[in-house]
C-alpha cells in the first residue's frame, strides 16, 4: 500500500520542478543572477494564506517571501492582529524575481499560476487574502467570481467567498504593503483591512 503523500513532500515537490523549470521565462534571468526561486514561507496548516505578486531583489537573494521593506510591514500588519509571520503561510503568484522590479507578464502569471493552485490544495487554508492586484485578479478568475473585474480600490477589504476543491472558504482582496509604504493613507487603509483576518487567527 502506498503512503499518502505528506504536505512537505508535497510542497518539496513543487520547490525541485520550479527550481528545475527551464522553461520559465525567468528561469535564465534566475540562474545568471544566483537568484533563488521563492516558493513560499509558513505553516502548512495555515488558516490564513497571503498571496503576493513577485519576489524581489531581496527576497530572490535569500529564497524567502516578504524579506524586505515590504515584508517589515507585512510583518507589522501581522503584529497588529497579533499573529506571527510562523503562523500564516505566505507566498506570491510568480516565484521568479522579475527583472528590474517590473510588473509581472501575463505568461509569467500563467507559467507560474499552476504552483500556486497546488499549494492552495496543499495547505487548504480558511481564507486568502491577495496583495496587491496581480494575485487579486489571478483569483477572481480562477474561481470565476461575480466580481471579476473589479478594480483593488473596489474590491480590497470585502470579504468575499469562493469555492474550492475542498470547500466554501473566504478571499480577502488587500493592497499591496510596497504600495502603502509611503503612502498614509494606504496605510491606514491595509491596518484596518487587516482586522478582518482577526476571527481567523
Ligand atoms: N513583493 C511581493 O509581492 N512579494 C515579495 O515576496 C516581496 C515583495
Amino acid at each position: 500500500m502506498t503512503k499518502e503523500k505528506s504536505k512537505i513532500d508535497l510542497m518539496r515537490e513543487i520547490r525541485t520542478e520550479v527550481a528545475e523549470a527551464k522553461d520559465s521565462p525567468l528561469y535564465e534571468y534566475r540562474t545568471e543572477n544566483n537568484y533563488f526561486p521563492v516558493i513560499g514561507q509558513g505553516s502548512h496548516n495555515a488558516n490564513i494564506m497571503f498571496i503576493g505578486e513577485a519576489p524581489g531583489k531581496n527576497e530572490a537573494e535569500k529564497g524567502i517571501p516578504f524579506c524586505g521593506a515590504a515584508g517589515k510591514f507585512l510583518d507589522a500588519l501581522l503584529e497588529s492582529i497579533n499573529l506571527d509571520r510562523e503562523a500564516v503561510y505566505v507566498t506570491n503568484i510568480v516565484k521568479d524575481r522579475p527583472p528590474g522590479n517590473r510588473d509581472p507578464l501575463p505568461q509569467e502569471i500563467e507559467f507560474y499560476s499552476s504552483f500556486l493552485d497546488r499549494q492552495i490544495d496543499i495547505i487548504q487554508p480558511r481564507v486568502i487574502a491577495t496583495l496587491g492586484r496581480f494575485s487579486m485578479t489571478y483569483l477572481l478568475n480562477k474561481f470565476d467570481h461575480g466580481m471579476k473585474g473589479g478594480s483593488i480600490s473596489e474590491l480590497h477589504g470585502k470579504e468575499l467567498n469562493i469555492e474550492t476543491s475542498y470547500g466554501s472558504i473566504s478571499f480577502l482582496p488587500l493592497y499591496h504593503p510596497a504600495a502603502a509604504l509611503y503612502n498614509g493613507s494606504m496605510r491606514d487603509t491595509l491596518l484596518e483591512d487587516f482586522k478582518i483576518l482577526k476571527k481567523y487567527t
